[in-house]
């Protein structure tokens, strides 16, 4: 027996909401999915009117129901905002410049403004020759570390006011899970904000609409309004680790529907005991963006390979990182231990 929307009462209920578990009809999810995260963008303050707004487009389902969203919201409860997308290239020859193709449509779409900036333009290597020196195991350190340093750049070159990127509700847990099981305090503190400040010179406030909104229904919600994205996969995305941290969050997910939820508000109320040792911020003696060593990551990754050493920014060797600022020649040993790579093809 067909079963009637739970909120109108009148239409058929055409799904079950992954979140809430509610028998909605087409227009009433539509509603209710997207008044929720107007009430994150609200109850977080995220936007003030007059900000120039950079969305993070990659082509992908929640970077285009996030500029959906945001251009829909903004003229639905006048935001007052500057809207562009910001679109940072890998180089990922077969992946991003096919999803690069959806951005550009979605450009003439939403009739926005895009920027790309390019890995090739601002670091001279692209992912396909990254990949090529330093295998399928750590590709996806340099490309993450890169591309929050492009997408600041980009934002800088754009003069945007704050970037908003798509992370969604199941990111957001994933990222708790990872750190827990990492042990990594500093990231862990920091991981659920919705939003963060400018850390420094360069460094463009960021923030999260998509925060609460449940990857299930990211994709529900493109699918039924007909959002035209590109859901094709990485193909450097070995990404284990945050794989497993996947898999088990969706088998929760599967038994109990609030574990993500409940993981992001654990997140959110962790405190961190007094006297807990957390990096100072400082900024890179070598390109000025914010960093807690003397190089930033990037700077580090990049002299890695450039250098043919591409385990260096991988890794404990804060030790040598010193020695490479100031031009000292490695020992052989040294030289050793950072051009191992191990190649994983899986
Ligand atoms: Fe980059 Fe890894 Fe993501 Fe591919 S999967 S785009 S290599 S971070
Ligand atoms: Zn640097």
């Amino acid at each position: 027996m067909p079963v009637q929307c739970s909120s109108c009462a009148e239409k058929r209920a055409v799904l079950k909401r992954p979140k809430t578990g509610h028998s909605l009809c087409k227009e009433c999810f539509f509603w209710a999915f997207e008044e929720e995260v107007h009430q994150t963008i609200v109850s977080a303050n995220l936007f003030k009117p007059g900000e120039t707004v950079g969305i993070a487009a990659s082509g992908g389902k929640d970077s285009t129901v996030l500029a959906h969203l945001m251009k829909l919201l903004n003229e639905r409860y006048n935001y007052g905002l500057e809207l562009m997308l910001l679109s940072v290239d890998e180089g990922i020859t077969g992946y991003r410049d096919d999803s690069l193709e959806t951005v550009k449509r979605n450009q003439q779409q939403y009739e926005l403004p895009l920027k790309i900036v390019s890995y090739e333009e601002l670091y001279g290597w692209t992912m396909d020759a990254i990949v090529k020196q330093v295998g399928l195991k750590n590709n996806c350190t340099f490309c993450g570390v890169f591309r929050r340093q492009a997408l600041d750049r980009g934002a800088v070159m754009l003069k945007v006011d704050k970037i908003c990127t798509g992370h969604n509700a199941d990111d957001v847990a994933e990222t708790v899970l990872m750190n827990v099981l990492r042990g990594d305090i500093a990231r862990l503190r920091r991981c659920t904000a919705i939003s963060t400040d400018s850390e420094g010179e360069g460094v463009v406030p960021r923030c999260k609409p998509l925060k609460y909104a449940y990857e299930k229904e990211i994709v529900l919600y493109a699918y039924f309004k007909k959002l035209d994205y590109f859901s094709t996969e990485c193909i450097y995305s070995p990404n284990a680790y945050r794989g497993y941290a996947r898999t088990f969050l969706k088998d929760l997910e599967s038994v109990r529907p609030s574990s993500i939820m409940d993981v992001i508000h654990s997140g959110e109320n962790l405190c961190v005991r007094e006297g807990v040792k957390m990096p100072v911020q400082g900024t890179c003696s070598r390109c000025g963006y914010i960093s807690s060593q003397a190089l930033c990551k990037s700077c580090v990754l990049l002299e890695g390979l450039n250098r043919g050493l591409p385990k260096l920014g991988i890794g404990k060797h804060h030790r040598l990182h010193d020695k490479i600022l100031s031009q000292q020649p490695l020992t052989e040993e040294e030289e050793r231990k950072l051009k191992a790579v191990d190649f994983c093809q899986s």
